[in-house]
């Protein structure tokens, strides 16, 4: 294989361009104040120069955002603000391949992958839609007679979202389909490694709002680096601050937000294990770990880290996913091809990362079964292909407790269930976990209190690729919030509880008696 396979950089920017004309863009952005540019992976060169935000101009976003919200969307009933929701996914469904196309060229996703990015936006937005209708609030049996006590759900105010380079659009919509027709405005800082794909999405999103003649500051677009979302950070408009990125990023943000008593909702680093018992069928374990392990080349906070097997399978399992790797090695590369299953890192620290978490686990006795080797490093000095690897490890040490954000797979050894609960449970983050096993009992008890303390907890599938109709997050250092559906609206509203008295008397609750 060689590097004349992958596309070159003039090429990419034309496609990047033409995607962004196809999705409104070129029209939306005026000059701001910040020098910043776009970037691809695929070949770690730079596409084009992006007009990137100050603080300052953040600031007058989220005014702008704050205005709206209190002038006409909160009051805007919620079916009505169904249908910008709706509206959008059509036209999400109409340029499905411009999106994936930009999220391949800035985040270096496998087309397929890409394409189901997409899906998954189009998803939320069905799910959102429903919800317009749906905003439930109970009603209680009240204590006096000739009154009703019930709860109603409001909308909270100004939602900032930040987001991270790895999900570049599908975080963000499950944060603002919901968020819009729960009654909030949005103002979303996307990770400064991909601000066309958030340049699409935001201008797919204006022509959804003028289609149907709602106001185009319910959304607000702002670019850059860490200080432009510490504007969000900071500004008590902000009622909700929805931000996801690595445990770093939540420590920095939590305690700015807390202390202006704001709400927060983090979706952070996981370091996802899947316990292979004894019993388990071999060909879904090796089928669910390499997509899990490899796919999005180790790049997704759901990615497989570690593999917590029985000691009676240790050894074929080891040597059928060593196996399975060495397939991957010819389906390394542009991600734009069809046939290839890894694309590149996102750039050079992850790579160094890689590499230095190889050689941590080698000097605690790891031993590498395949990988680790970066290609094209003279022809394509700037990109950062990688053989995913997989290593054996004689324990759970420093190394494997850490997020590594790159393709990297530990396996460890258990004898007892009670052992590989403990080691599974035995890291900061708490995101997504599986056990694999033919054993009804066995999974139940990793499904049960006791067992997996994770917010996902799978049985004979792998750690990543959730579905949307399921709350999504996890516990521990990995934040706690929970995102997309089920109940997970509610954290974009406000609870008001309601008593009305339609008797006439005063009676007062708990029996006192005053006046
Ligand atoms: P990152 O933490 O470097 O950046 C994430 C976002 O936060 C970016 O937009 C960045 O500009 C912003 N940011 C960073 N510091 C900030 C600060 N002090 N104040 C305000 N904004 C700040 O993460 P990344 O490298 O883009 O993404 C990879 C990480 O994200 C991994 O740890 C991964 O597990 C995690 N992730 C978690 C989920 C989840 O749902 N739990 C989903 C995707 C990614």
């Amino acid at each position: 294989m060689d590097t004349s396979a992958l596309p070159d950089t003039e090429h990419l920017a034309e496609r990047a361009r033409t995607a962004l004309g196809r999705c409104g863009v070129g029209r939306l952005r005026e000059p701001i104040g910040a020098a910043g540019v776009a970037r691809t992976p695929i070949t770690g060169q730079i596409l084009f120069p992006v007009e990137f935000d100050t603080a300052a101009s953040a600031e007058r976003a989220v005014t702008a955002a704050h205005d709206t919200f209190t002038s006409a969307w909160r009051d805007t009933p919620a079916p009505v603000r169904g249908r910008l929701v709706h509206r959008f996914g059509e036209l999400l469904r109409e340029h499905k391949e411009d999106l994936a196309a930009l999220v391949t060229i800035e985040a270096g996703k496998i087309h397929s992958e890409a394409l189901g990015e997409v899906q998954e936006m189009i998803d939320i937005c069905d799910l959102a839609v429903g919800l317009s209708r749906q905003l439930y609030g109970r009603t209680m049996p009240s204590e006096r007679p000739g009154h009703r006590l019930m709860e109603t759900w409001h909308p909270l105010g100004v939602v900032g979202v930040i987001t991270a380079f790895n999900f570049p659009v599908a975080v963000w919509s499950w944060n603002t389909c919901v968020a819009l027709v729960c009654g909030d405005t949005v103002v979303w800082k996307p990770s400064e490694l991909t601000p066309l794909t958030a340049l699409a999405c935001h201008g797919l999103l204006m022509r959804a709002a003028e289609d149907v003649g709602a106001p185009a500051d319910v959304h607000r677009l702002v670019l850059g680096d860490r200080e432009v979302g510490e504007a969000l950070v900071e500004d008590p408009r902000v009622a909700l601050l929805s931000a996801t990125g690595s445990t770093a990023m939540g420590r920095a943000v939590a305690p700015r937000v807390a202390a202006r008593m704001g709400r927060y909702l983090l979706e952070l680093g996981g370091n996802n294990a899947a316990v292979v018992a004894p019993s388990a069928d071999l060909d879904l374990v090796v089928r669910g770990s390499v997509f899990a392990a490899a796919g999005t080349a180790g790049q997704r906070c759901t990615s497989l880290r570690r593999l917590i097997v029985h000691e009676d399978v240790a050894d074929e399992v080891a040597r059928r996913i060593v196996d399975a790797y060495k397939q991957l090695r010819d389906r390394i590369g542009d991600p734009f091809e069809e046939s290839t299953l890894v694309g590149p890192l996102v750039g050079e620290r992850a790579h160094t990362a890689m590499g230095a978490a190889l050689a941590r686990a080698r000097a605690d006795g790891g031993e590498v079964l395949v990988g680790g080797a970066r290609w094209w490093e003279e022809s394509a000095a700037d990109a950062y292909y990688v053989e995913p690897a997989v290593v054996r490890m004689p324990g759970q040490t420093e190394v494997v407790r850490e997020e590594t954000f790159a393709p990297i797979l530990y396996v460890l050894g258990y004898r007892t269930l009670e052992e590989a609960v403990e080691l599974h449970n035995g890291v900061p983050q708490g995101l997504s976990s599986a056990i694999f096993t033919q054993d009804q009992a066995e999974a139940e008890r990793f499904l049960s209190a006791a067992g997996s303390d994770c917010g996902i907890v799978n049985v004979n599938i792998g750690t990543s690729g959730a579905e949307i109709g399921g709350a999504f997050g996890g516990e521990k250092d990995t934040g706690g919030g929970r995102e997309s559906g089920s109940d997970s609206w509610k954290a974009y509203m406000r609870r008001a509880t309601n008593t009305v008295n339609y008797g006439g008397g005063l009676p007062l609750a708990q029996g006192v008696r005053f006046l």
